[in-house]
């Protein structure tokens, strides 16, 4: 015997904001009893259309695959819940047998419109996620920056110490070699402590920026040339070539000259002494490019995807004093000047470094 629902019921129930429904079964075939409440209404399936209509007729076959085995669960007397989408909503589906003596020949349901709450939901594993993501970026910054400034202050209090104890008996040439490496631990703190300021002004940078329409090549002699000066007498043998004719460009210089003076002191930090790095300015269809090359040790396969990632390091470079953070800034200002970067390398035969700038 079937259930009919008296009419002041239905019109109690049309009031309900979800969807509240009864599914009867007859032979292999289930059909709606009724149909009711807002969700109803929404999409056209309240029980004036739907009474007595198979799930199958009213349903695409997609949304009935998902209902299909939960309505059977709930005819075998199991109660279900479950997420399915419908017309690009998440609903949240509750099926109920209703047990009369031994048969099921009825299951009520209810449907919830949850799509809010679940992209709520998602947006906030997503917050959670980078929160993670930036916890562990932290914790690894504080174990590079520990790291990286114990092995100098290790350096600079043992020669100091050295100094201390034993100055009396130390000739010219060993007291000079022990001043000379305390200076050089400090210049290693001082370029790591660059290193970190750079690196969290990065946004502070990025706010400032301020393109000028110079020429590229005025622009890379002038960067090349103040290299040149600071690292007096230069350890490799840099070369400039450049295409006549290039276009000007859109660059901020000071991002530019951090840009180009990262790679290059990379390029001289992981080649050996006496070797060339070549830098190009060319020009191909609407770009402008920089390329800086050298022939050093090279950057494995696996390593490459990496390298622009903050304090990531190759083990093949361990041994060279480093953090990990300058390509992840130089990725940062080239983005800034609608720019892109790219390395190609090969181990042992040298690494070349790519940038395109678009065409003002
Ligand atoms: P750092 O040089 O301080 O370690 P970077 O962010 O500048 O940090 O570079 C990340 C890593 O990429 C380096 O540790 C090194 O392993 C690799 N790398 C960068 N430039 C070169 C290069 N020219 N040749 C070989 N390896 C390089």
């Amino acid at each position: 015997m079937l259930l009919t629902l008296p009419d002041e019921v239905r019109q109690l129930l049309r009031l309900v904001q979800h969807h509240v429904f009864m599914i009867y079964r007859d032979e292999e075939e289930c059909y709606f009893l009724f149909s009711e409440g807002m969700i109803a209404e929404q999409y056209n399936i309240p029980t004036r259309f739907v009474r007595n209509r198979t799930l199958t007729e009213i349903f695409t076959k997609h949304t009935y695959s998902v209902l299909y085995p939960n309505i059977v669960k709930a005819f075998n007397g199991i109660s279900t819940q479950f997420e399915m989408m419908y017309r690009e909503r998440t609903m949240l589906v509750s099926l109920e047998p209703i047990i009369r003596g031994k048969k099921i020949e009825e299951i009520m349901g209810s449907a919830f419109d949850i799509t809010v709450q679940k992209e709520a939901q998602k947006e906030l594993s997503a917050a959670l996620d980078k929160e993670r993501q930036l916890n562990a970026l932290k914790s690894q910054f504080v174990y590079t920056v520990s790291h990286e400034f114990r092995t100098p202050l290790t350096g600079i209090s043992m020669s100091a110490e050295l100094l201390q104890h034993y100055m009396g008996r130390m000739d010219e040439h060993t007291k000079r070699r022990t001043l000379e490496s305390i200076l050089n631990r400090t210049n290693e703190l001082t370029n790591l402590i660059e290193d970190l300021l750079t690196q969290s002004s990065a946004q502070s940078l990025t706010t400032m920026f301020n393109p000028e329409i110079i020429h590229p090549v005025m622009a890379c002699q002038t960067i090349i040339n103040d290299i040149a000066e600071t690292f007096h007498p230069l350890s490799h043998v840099i070369e400039f070539s450049y295409e006549e004719s290039l276009p000007v460009v859109h660059w901020d210089i000071r991002l530019m000259r951090h840009i180009i003076r990262n790679i290059l002191t990379n390029a001289m930090k992981y080649s050996p002494t006496g070797t060339t790095i070549l830098i190009r300015l060319y020009y191909v269809q609407g770009v402008i490019y920089v390329s800086i090359q050298d022939r050093g040790v090279g950057i494995a396969d696996k390593d490459l995807p990496h390298i622009f990632t903050p304090f990531f390091r190759s083990n093949r470079t361990e041994t060279v004093k480093g953090t990990g953070l300058g390509l992840s800034i130089v990725k940062e200002f080239v983005e800034l000047h609608g720019g892109t970067i790219h390395a190609e390398s090969q181990e042992n035969q040298g690494t070349t470094f790519i940038l395109a700038f678009p065409e003002l």
